[in-house]
């Protein structure tokens, strides 16, 4: 364990001390994610590919026998919170206890036994920037829970249940690429997922061998206004699977990309949402056959291309993430795109070692002539994924 995680973890454990006046069971941690490609691709029974980020959240967990939950976070301004495990409903809570108490609904509706427990986190996952600060809660809560109660679920099953959670529960649809990667990442790789059957692969990413980095660029632009946006989105990419016939946009192929477009006549909107989720399927690909080959460089333009997409046919970007993504690919950066569901949020760079110094101040320069808030940039190395720390 590294030293940092073995700070966090006994600060964790001590917060919890002072709080409940014992010391927890153990202390687990869940990284939240940056997707490297892969895009809107999730619900439409595509590809994703994301690694963990050093940033997580570590909750410190005692079982409870007496139905009796109990959650506190460090980071928000709000005393103990205190639910009865059997009245836990849907719906029912709009604050950030509605994240872990849906986890411990979820695996009650799935027939496992979780009696009640006492919890404090804390996460150094920035919360709305497109990382998963969400899922990095969830997952750490269903691990804890999964290990104290002996559930003896896989790291794809604890997935599914936090995303269960988080759709039905706290009522935000998202897809299941969040809660896997926080899950099952692997330190110096990505991970190449199938969304529709969950099959997974390690795929090495160490870009620091290599002599490059991966800059994620905070704009700090809230996303929160995003849900129906979202809805609408996925909405069209539904009625386009349904124009053409197949369950799920990831049925296309891309060979007969053109064909299908033809095929959606006159449904301009439909067409550039399907030409965007089959053309990033097969960039996906493209990424993990260059990854697969150690041709690694060769992935910076396919995310350039990403962008584009993203920008012009699904019509997700902003001006700031735009921004960042022309300021750095005109500063040398190899390739660039903006990560994360949009209107907000995160982009990532990919740069040769030696030009992080000049995009890094490049895009502070234009985002400061362009009036924005400053940027939070910084190195993203993948990382673990959720693990218990003691
Ligand atoms: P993202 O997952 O991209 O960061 P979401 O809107 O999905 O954004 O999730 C953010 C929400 O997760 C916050 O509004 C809050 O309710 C909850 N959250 C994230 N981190 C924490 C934390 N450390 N403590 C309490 N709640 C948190
Ligand atoms: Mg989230």
């Amino acid at each position: 364990m590294s030293e940092s995680s073995e700070a966090a973890a006994r600060s964790v454990a001590e917060r919890f001390e002072r709080l409940y006046g014992a010391a927890p069971d153990g202390v687990w941690a869940a990284p939240g994610r940056v997707n490297l490609i892969g895009e809107h691709t999730d619900y439409n029974d595509g590809f994703v590919m994301p690694f963990a980020l050093p940033h997580t959240a570590v909750a410190a967990v005692a079982r409870r026998d007496d139905g009796v939950l109990r959650l506190h976070s460090a980071d928000v301004d709000d005393p103990v919170a205190e639910l009865a495990v059997d009245a836990l409903a849907p719906g029912s809570d709009r604050r950030w206890t509605a994240y872990p108490a849906g986890v411990v609904w979820a695996l009650r509706e799935a027939g496992h036994a979780v009696t009640g427990a006492d919890v404090h986190l804390a996460s150094t996952v920035p919360a709305g920037a497109g990382l998963s600060s969400s899922a990095a809660l969830e997952v750490v809560v269903a691990l804890a829970l999964n290990d104290l109660f002996g559930l003896g679920l896989r790291g794809w099953q604890l997935a599914r249940l936090c995303q269960r959670a988080e759709n039905v529960y706290v009522g935000a649809p998202v897809g299941i690429m969040d809660q896997t990667a926080s899950a099952c990442c692997e330190e110096g790789h990505a991970l190449f997922l199938d969304t529709r059957d969950l099959s997974q692969r390690q795929i090495p990413f160490d870009l620091a061998a290599e002599g490059m980095r991966l800059l994620v660029v905070d704009t700090r632009v809230e996303h929160s206004h995003s849900e129906g946006e979202y809805g609408k989105r996925r909405a069209g990419c539904e009625k386009g699977a349904a124009l053409l016939g197949v369950d799920a946009l990831r049925d296309v192929p891309y060979a007969e990309l053109e064909a299908a477009l033809a095929r959606l006549g006159d449904e301009e909107e439909v067409r550039r949402l399907v030409r965007h989720v089959i053309t990033e399927d097969e960039r996906v690909e493209r990424v993990v056959a260059f990854l697969e080959a150690g041709d690694t460089r060769a992935i910076g333009p396919v995310l350039a291309e990403g962008h584009a997409s993203l920008r012009d046919d699904f019509r997700v970007s902003c001006p700031e993430l735009d921004l960042v993504v022309d300021t750095a690919l005109g500063a040398g950066a190899l390739g660039a795109r903006m990560t994360g569901g949009g209107f907000g949020g995160s982009a990532v760079v990919l740069a040769e070692e030696a030009d992080v110094p000049v995009i890094t101040k490049a895009v502070e320069e234009a985002f400061a002539a362009a009036g924005f808030r400053a940027p939070r940039t910084f190195e993203a190395v993948p990382s673990a994924g959720a693990r218990r720390l003691r």
